[in-house]
């Protein structure tokens, strides 16, 4: 961990910011390409790994690995390395005649290229029997955790492309999935192949105007119980699963001002490179479609290529 004084400028060729997939491996490639690079860790170091529990579909774990394991291997690696890793946030970015300067809650920072890796959100219900069984039986992703529930009843909550998206990955692994739509039928937001497709699979059902009251459980997730918006009528779903897909969000406020996003606040990147020349983007934040753990170690790849490009060309 960084040791300078609080408020002292960090100074590096290349700032990171974001300590997910993305961010360690932008930094380990950077180092590795010789500049002295910076990372800030940001509020929650390690990002949404740290929510998941088993990761499976990481390449190189052949017996699985637990998410925070990872990010905690990674996060060693880009400091054995010699990445210099800063506990706190950066808060603005501006642009100077050197680089760019960083603003942050701890220590501010000055670099000649910047990488943002500050991931995404998913979005969550907000309820609090939701916050007590995520994890145990509550996913915020089919594709990571649906091998888990292989012959168990689900439930996917959402009515998007990702939550149609869900409820065909989970219909290969589970006994039936039962989608919560809070609309009602002409309300769903997903394009209309995918909402057919899903609504022609034999194992998908759709609960319209539906809104969930209660995930029901103590240690495990044991059912749910939902609400009939029109009606009132409410009901008790018995399922192990839950997958909650009503969105995500990605963590680019403090940016917006400077780097191009689009109306959802994704930063809109050509490949890894913003509207900004020498900031790029890597992981989640530029990413609504794949949003893995791999993909984003790859795109944070992509983006220290990029940036090595960028500075030997001003050099
Ligand atoms: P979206 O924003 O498209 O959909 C979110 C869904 O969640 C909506 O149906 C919304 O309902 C519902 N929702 C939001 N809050 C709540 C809540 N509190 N309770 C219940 N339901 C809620 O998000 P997605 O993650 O599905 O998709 C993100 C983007 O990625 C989209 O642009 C999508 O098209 C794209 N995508 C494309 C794919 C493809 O083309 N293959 C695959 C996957 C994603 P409401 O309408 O009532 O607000």
């Amino acid at each position: 961990m960084m040791s300078a004084m609080p408020n002292e400028t960090i100074k590096c060729d290349i700032a990171v910011i974001g300590a997910g997939p993305a961010g360690y491996s932008a930094a380990v490639y950077a180092v590795r390409a010789g500049f002295s690079v910076a990372l800030w860790m940001g509020p929650e170091p390690g990002g949404q790994l740290t929510t998941t529990n088993e990761v499976e579909n990481f390449i190189g774990f052949p017996e699985g690995i637990l998410g925070p394991e990872l990010m905690e291997r990674s996060k060693k690696q880009a400091e054995r390395l010699g990445a210099k890793l800063i506990s706190g946030s950066v808060t603005k970015i501006v642009k100077n005649e050197n680089g760019f300067a960083l603003e942050s809650d701890s220590q501010p920072g000055q670099a000649r290229a910047v990488i943002v890796a500050t991931g995404a959100v998913a979005k969550w219900l907000g309820i609090p029997s939701e916050q007590k069984l995520k994890g145990r039986g509550i996913s915020g992703c089919a594709t990571c955790d649906g091998f888990f529930f292989r012959g168990k009843k689900v439930a996917v909550i959402g009515a998007g492309d990702v939550a149609m998206e869900d409820a065909e990955t989970m219909s290969k692994f589970a006994e039936s999935v039962t989608v919560l739509v809070r609309k009602p039928e002409s309300g769903v937001r997903a394009s209309r192949a995918m909402f057919e497709r899903a609504k022609n699979n034999p194992k998908i059902t759709f609960m319209f105007s539906t809104e969930v009251d209660e995930f029901l459980g103590d240690q495990k997730l044991s059912g749910i119980r939902a609400k009939n918006n029109v009606t009132g009528e409410s009901t008790e779903i018995a399922v192990e699963g839950a997958f909650i897909a009503i969105g995500h969000r990605p963590n680019t406020e403090p940016f917006r001002d400077l780097i191009e996003c689009d109306e959802e606040g994704y930063i809109k990147a050509q490949g890894t490179k913003t509207n900004v020349e020498g900031i790029f983007a890597a992981g989640d934040v530029a990413d609504r479609v794949y949003r893995q753990a791999i993909t984003s170690a790859g795109t944070g790849c992509m983006a220290a290529l990029d940036a090595k490009k960028y500075l030997e060309s001003k050099a």
